[in-house]
């Protein structure tokens, strides 16, 4: 088990692991691609620059940081995250990882909500976290919206409990292999339907579908979905984060774009290093 367990190798997470590694504690970095610093064509604007770097390139001086000063850095996307009492565990495809504490840095959350209504009818048929919901839906049939392995995951999760899964691509090809008994839909959805609570999907030739609940899975696990599966408290859909970006569960951490706010490099890193010192004063406390 690492004593730090980090969530994403961004900028945000990268800074997080300097200040942890420098204070002699095992660091394990998790992430699965380059996320938005990656996509970022020239950064001009963050501090100490010779001269501008390309998003990639940058990514790339900060992951070799952190390995030069004894990080261990794992690719791989995490689809779950729980507290088990005494460490977190994160579930990626390739296996699990262990930390004492966990600081989530996956970036900006990606718009999960495609279809008009959607925000309004979470809690009421529409869910985020399987592992959370799936119980209220015992032996009924329910739709999980996503293509990838992170809609498996959930999917998984929901087969252990529910009558029927039925995968609503939206039109998205597959990125997984979900096993046979998932029936596959890849038609484009165009809204919902169900007066405040949900009661099934509408597909672009107006034609309608009925299901008892709808598990929106897009993309990849971002930090929201990490922190509902295991356990924290959100305030009217935002996490709860105190001043040292602590969740409302002792020794979870959040920092950079995931938190909100100024979408920034030298915001991301500030935050990083505020969620690692506060993440090394608790670990000091509570060893
Ligand atoms: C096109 C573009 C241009 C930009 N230009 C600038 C600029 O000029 N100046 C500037 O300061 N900022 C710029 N930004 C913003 C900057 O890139 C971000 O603010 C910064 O990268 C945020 O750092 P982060 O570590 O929070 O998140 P990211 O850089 O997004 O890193 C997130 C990390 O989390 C990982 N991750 C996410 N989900 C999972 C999962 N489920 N499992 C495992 N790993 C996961 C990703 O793989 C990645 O490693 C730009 C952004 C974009 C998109």
């Amino acid at each position: 088990m690492s004593d730090v367990l980090i969530l994403g190798y961004g900028p945000a997470g990268v800074s997080a692991s300097l200040y942890a590694l420098r204070a002699g504690l095992d660091v394990q970095l998790v992430g699965k691609d380059s996320g938005a610093l990656g996509k970022a064509h020239l950064i001009q604007n963050y501090y100490g620059l010779e001269k501008p770097l390309t998003g990639e390139e940058l990514l790339q001086v900060g992951k070799k940081q952190a390995l030069d000063l004894g990080a261990k850095i794992a690719e791989d996307e995490v689809t779950d995250l729980m507290f088990n009492g005494s460490e977190f565990v994160a579930t990626g495809l390739n296996g699990e990882y262990h930390g004492k504490v966990c600081i989530m840095a996956t970036g900006a959350a990606r718009k999960k909500q495609p279809l008009p209504g959607m925000a309004e009818m979470e809690g009421h048929g529409v869910s985020y976290c399987a592992v959370c919901d799936a119980f209220f839906y015992r032996q009924k049939n329910v739709a999980v919206m996503g293509s990838g392995e992170y809609a498996l995951h959930e999917t998984m999760e929901l087969l252990n409990v529910v009558n029927s899964v039925t995968l609503l691509t939206n039109g998205v090809p597959l990125t997984a292999n979900f096993p046979e008994n998932v029936k596959v839909v890849d038609r484009k959805l165009k809204g919902l339907t169900g007066e405040g609570s949900f009661k099934g999907v509408v597909f672009d030739d107006d034609s309608t579908a009925e299901f008892d609940g709808l598990f929106v899975a897009l993309g990849s696990a971002n930090a929201t979905d990490l922190a509902l599966k295991a356990g924290a408290a959100f305030d009217q859909g935002k996490l709860v984060l105190d001043e040292d970006l602590q969740t409302t569960i002792p020794g979870l951490y959040a920092a950079g774009d995931c938190t909100g706010g100024i979408l920034q490099v030298s915001v991301a890193v500030g935050e990083g290093a505020r969620a690692a010192m506060a993440a090394i004063k608790y670990l000091r406390e509570n060893r």
